[in-house]
């Protein structure tokens, strides 16, 4: 039984300077036509029972005019019976009045913002159109409006970011009720337009004293740290994320999107002229065990308290990786107790080199 949805929205007002994602400028009639094949999508694939997280992301979701958004929400809304934790994205300089009484209207009940940072300098430099004022109505709006569950994306390692700059963003945002926040180290994509432009991002010493002063501080302003980029409120973990990263189920709909069905992943065309022709699926991927379990641990392994294996998994990943684990257990960077393989603190702060090592060869 599939419990969680993702749809991708892919229209964004204007294009941030780091970003690589799949999404288009936004063109009303695309996106009126988008809407139809969408639709259309979510009837053939989808069983609209007993899905328990739905997450509309981007793109820019409310990048949409009100109408178009409320008939976005209006066309998800026999899939939300039975759902728990219902999320959009959000960036502040698109939220309009009347968006904001459609996700109550449509049962929305937790929103991740993308804020970046609220220094305008900063903001202005990885081109994103709204200012630090503009967050500040966004939240105000947002718990005016009953929406108490908010997450936000922060970054770090941004082009002449300082420490300081970093501190004063948390600092400032954890004054606010909010109940998580996703800290992400910026990449420099090739067809960015910082890569592009060759534009360097914050050297490595100093994303390394960003991201660890930002864990002590989030840390003690009582956030826990329980995936590598994300930290919450006691009771406030994304639900949906999690599925993720247990390497559950979940369906991805809308242009470019994944879904994992079994030992299927399923990609989702980024062409619009096919996706609009009802072409959806591009590529279609059986993973075998090896790279199924692979999976599962770079996925697992993210999450603080580590993955709990089947006694078939265990036996599995003990056979296929029984010198690595038994290297990386040694070196005390992996712990495998009751089932549960856990990167150790030491572990886990060095997540990506482990996963190296645990590559299929
Ligand atoms: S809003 Fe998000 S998806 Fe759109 S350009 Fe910026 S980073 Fe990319």
């Amino acid at each position: 039984m599939i419990s969680s949805l993702y749809v991708h929205i892919p229209f964004c007002k204007s294009i941030c300077a780091y970003c690589d994602f799949c999404r288009v400028g936004y063109d009303q009639n695309l996106v009126d036509q988008y809407l139809v094949a969408l639709q259309q999508e979510l009837s053939q694939r989808v069983d609209h029972q007993n899905l328990k997280t739905i997450y509309i992301g981007g793109g820019t979701p409310t990048a949409l005019s009100d109408e178009q958004f409320q008939r976005l929400l209006m066309i998800l809304q026999p899939y939300t019976k039975d759902v728990k934790e219902y999320t959009i994205e959000i960036n502040p300089e698109t939220l309009t009045k009347t968006k904001l009484n459609l996700l109550s209207t449509y049962g929305i009940n937790r929103v991740s913002l993308g804020v970046q940072t609220l220094n305008d300098r900063l903001l202005k430099i990885i081109k994103r159109q709204h200012t630090t004022e503009q967050v500040i109505h966004a939240i105000d709006d947002l718990l005016a409006c009953g929406i108490d569950n908010i997450s936000v994306d922060v970054m770090f390692g941004l082009p002449t970011q300082s420490l300081t700059d970093l501190i004063e963003t948390l600092t400032s945002l954890i004054t606010w009720p909010i109940k998580h926040i996703s800290l992400y180290d910026l990449t420099i994509e090739e067809h960015s337009y910082f890569g592009r432009h060759h534009i360097k991002k914050a050297d490595d010493e100093l994303c390394d004293q960003m991201y660890f002063s930002a864990i002590a501080l989030l840390e003690k302003a009582g956030f826990r740290q329980y995936e590598i980029s994300n930290f919450a409120k006691s009771g406030y973990q994304s639900q949906h994320n999690i599925v993720y990263w247990q390497y559950q189920d979940f369906y991805g709909v809308g242009l470019n999107a994944s879904s994992k069905i079994g030992h299927y992943r399923y990609t989702n065309t980024s062409n619009f002229v096919e996706y609009l022709a009802n072409r959806y699926i591009n590529d279609q991927i059986y993973n075998d065990k090896r790279d199924y379990l692979f999976e599962r641990m770079m996925m697992g392994l993210r999450i603080k308290e580590g993955i709990v294996l089947s006694k078939i998994e265990e036996n599995d990943i003990l056979c296929i990786y029984k010198e690595e684990l038994a290297d990386l257990i040694n070196r005390k960077l992996l712990v495998l107790v009751d089932h549960r393989l856990k990167a150790t603190t030491k572990g886990y702060s060095i997540l990506n080199d482990i996963l190296v090592d645990l590559l299929p060869k």
